[in-house]
Formats: structure tokens, sequence, C-alpha cells
């Protein structure tokens, strides 16, 4: 069959190539001059550092499959992310573990005692938390949420962490050992020439062609089987019933000669510090050495039409919206909506790769038994 694939990130390449390897024909279309999507990477030309031009992507995961997957394109080499943050004058280790504890508290605790110390200063009246803020209160009470949470969050969320849900703040775990590494995945690295090469690599097959600065036009849609729309999800309806929200990033790039920070990723928890952290882009790729560093200042705000869109809101109102879209996106045979733009959620890029290979295979079967393919694979809602 004859496939298009809109946007050459990590879903249409994973996508493009299953079909691909089956024989389909598979065209693949980004309105960029480069592919990749957000994870794309550029050595800066001053200093031959590997940047992740639109912020920071460590790849980490449990699902054997993906890790399998991502290595056979190319050499991932180890990388433990090791997140600080400077909060009220300090330098503290994140995610919260022994170490952040002892040292907020002036303490020499146990992990027992700190276990215990920590449970009686959580809000245990909070039942099952809603809010970011609920649970944060109760599993690290006061202190710690203003020093680490919330003015991070109001940062680069432009909210109350009242109005965003608990799963924000599910992703980052509390640690009652001296473990600092930022995820609990059993693979984490780091692509050893950056993720452009990888997805040029997935790209790099026979059945495949791509076409960079190309935007989709809907009239063509009609030249193909199948599309799969990996473009935000109201964009394809050229946004008919309004747009869904999103946070955008500003990246304030700076060079400097030597070791800026000492490390890759320094948050900033005050909330008079504009920005919400500062990366150092050499040290994403510790088995290389290189005198000039750069790094980027980053900043949130919220995404005009202009901008790029990064993190998908999905409060109560861009819900029903989305709720709104998704029926739209039903009745529209022939398209299936894929990746954080095309089903409009926060996603890691393991979840992208198995949702993108469960998709293929979805689409696999389809053909082969005449069933219809649905427009989403994983449902948004
Ligand atoms: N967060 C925070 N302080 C930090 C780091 C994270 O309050 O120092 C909150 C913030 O709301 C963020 C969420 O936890 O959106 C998830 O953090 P993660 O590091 O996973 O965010 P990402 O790297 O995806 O931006």
């Amino acid at each position: 069959m004859n496939i298009l694939l809109v946007g050459a990130g990590l879903s249409g390449a994973v996508i493009g190539r299953r079909l691909a390897e089956e024989g389909h024909t598979v065209t693949i279309i980004d309105g960029r001059d480069h592919i990749g999507g957000n994870c794309h990477t550029e050595r800066d030309p001053d200093t031959n550092v590997m940047v992740h031009i639109y912020g920071p992507h460590i790849f980490h995961t449990d699902d054997a499959e993906v890790w399998n997957y991502v290595n056979a394109f190319t050499t991932f080499m180890p990388y433990k992310n090791r997140v600080k943050t400077t909060s009220e004058d300090q330098v503290f280790s994140l995610p919260i573990n022994l170490h952040t504890i002892n040292q907020y508290y002036g303490k020499t605790m146990r992990p027992a005692e700190a276990k215990e110390f920590i449970a009686s200063i959580g809000d245990s009246s909070i039942g099952e938390p809603q809010t970011f803020e609920d649970q944060a209160l109760k599993f690290v009470g006061p202190d710690l949420y203003k020093a680490f949470f919330k003015g991070y969050t109001e940062k680069q969320w432009g909210c109350s962490p009242t109005e965003l849900p608990a799963s924000i703040l599910k992703r980052l775990p509390v640690r009652f050992n001296y473990d600092d590494n930022y995820f609990f995945h059993k693979f984490q690295g780091m692509p050893e020439n950056g993720y452009t090469p990888m997805i040029e690599a997935i790209l790099d097959h026979e059945n495949i062609t791509v076409h960079l600065e190309t935007w989709f036009d809907p009239a063509t849609a009609e030249n193909y089987d199948h599309v799969f729309y990996a473009g935000p999800l109201d964009g394809y309806f050229d946004y008919r019933l309004g747009r869904l929200g999103y946070r955008t990033l500003d990246f304030k790039k700076f060079t400097y000669e030597g070791d800026y920070q000492g490390c890759a990723v320094m948050n900033y928890g005050d909330r008079d510090v504009p920005y919400t952290r500062i990366t150092e882009h050499k040290h994403f790729s510790p088995w290389e050495s290189h005198e000039g560093s750069v790094c980027y200042e980053e900043y949130s705000r919220g995404c005009e039409p202009e901008d790029i869109p990064y993190y998908p809101i999905r409060q109560v109102k861009e819900k029903a919206l989305l709720s709104d879209y998704v029926k739209l996106a039903e009745e529209t045979g022939g398209v299936t909506f894929v990746g954080r733009l095309g089903t409009y959620r926060y996603l890691d890029m393991d979840v992208t790769i198995r949702e993108a290979l469960d998709t293929a295979a979805a689409f696999l079967q389809s053909a082969e038994s005449g069933t219809k393919m649905p427009a989403f694979v994983k449902n948004p809602l």
C-alpha cells in the first residue's frame, strides 16, 4: 500500500520503518529542515559539543523490546541522569533522596528514620491526591514542596500547582537512600552520536522517501491508502474548534570556556529566578571531552500560534476540547493520529516508540484482515 506519514520524528520513523519492511511504500514529510522532531541533535560548529536543540532528551525505559530496538540502530553509551537543583542559596540533589533530606534539614538520618520523619511532616489528612500540590504536601510536606516544586512548577506550567493533576509529580520518585539517578528504569543511555543519526538509520530503507520542508496538504491525502499524522491534532482540522493549549520553551543559548556548572541539568527552584533550568550540553556526552561549553537557559511560557508546542496542558478546559477533536478524528476515515502532538499527551521517548510499534502492528493486522484502521490506537483521553 501507499502510505503517507506526516512528521519525521520518532513516531513517523518507527511506524514508517515497520511498514517499509513489510513491503509498503512509505512517504514521510516534515515541515522542518531536519528529521528527528524535538529529539533533533546537532554539533555546535564552534565547540563541537552535541547539542539537544529542542531541550534535553535522555533515553530511559523498562521495555526491553524498545531498548533492543533503539540499540539496533545506533550505539548507546552509558549515561545516568543526575539532576541538581539550586534553591534558597544551596545546591541539592534531585530527585528528593536521603542526601537531599539530610542536607535540607541539617540531619544525619538513616533510611528508616528519614522515612518516619517525612511521614510525620507529610499531610496525612490528604487521601488520594488529585492535584499536584496535594500530591507534594502528602508525600514530602510543605518545606520540601516549597523549596523544590512550588516555584519550579509555577514557572514551568504558568499556573498554580493546585490546578495541575497529581500525575505530573508522580513522574518523580522520593527515595530514602542515596540513589540520585533521576530515573528508576532498568535501561538508560545516550546515543553516541546524538538522536538524529539514530533516526536517520531508522529511516534508511529502500521503501522510505523523506521530504523535508514540506507541510501537509489535506488535499494530497487521497493519493494515499492511509495517512499517519504526528502533527498537532487540532492543526489537522485547521483549528476549527479552537486551539489545544501547550507550553512552549525559549532557550537562551550561551557559551563558556571550561565547565560552567559541573553537571548536565541544574534546576532552579526559586520563583524569582526567571528560568526553570540550565542545561550544559557537553555533560550529556560524558565520554567526550570539550574545552568549550554550550549552555541553554530554559524559559517556559504559553504557546502562541507561531511557537513550537512542547508540553500539552491537559487541564479541564483542554480536555473538553480534546474530546471534541477526538470525536471529529473518529469521524474522519483514512487517518491515524500518533505521537505526542497527534494524541496531545506528555510522552517520553520510549513510550512514543512502544506506541509506534503497536500502531504499525495494528495497521499490518488491519490490512491483512481488511478491517478499518482506527483514528487512534492509543486513546488520547
Ligand atoms: N518539577 C519540579 N521541580 C523540579 C523538577 C520537576 O517542580 O526541580 C515538577 C515540574 O512540575 C515538572 C514535573 O515535576 O513539570 C515533572 O518533571 P520532569 O523532570 O519529569 O519534567 P521534564 O524534564 O519532562 O520537563
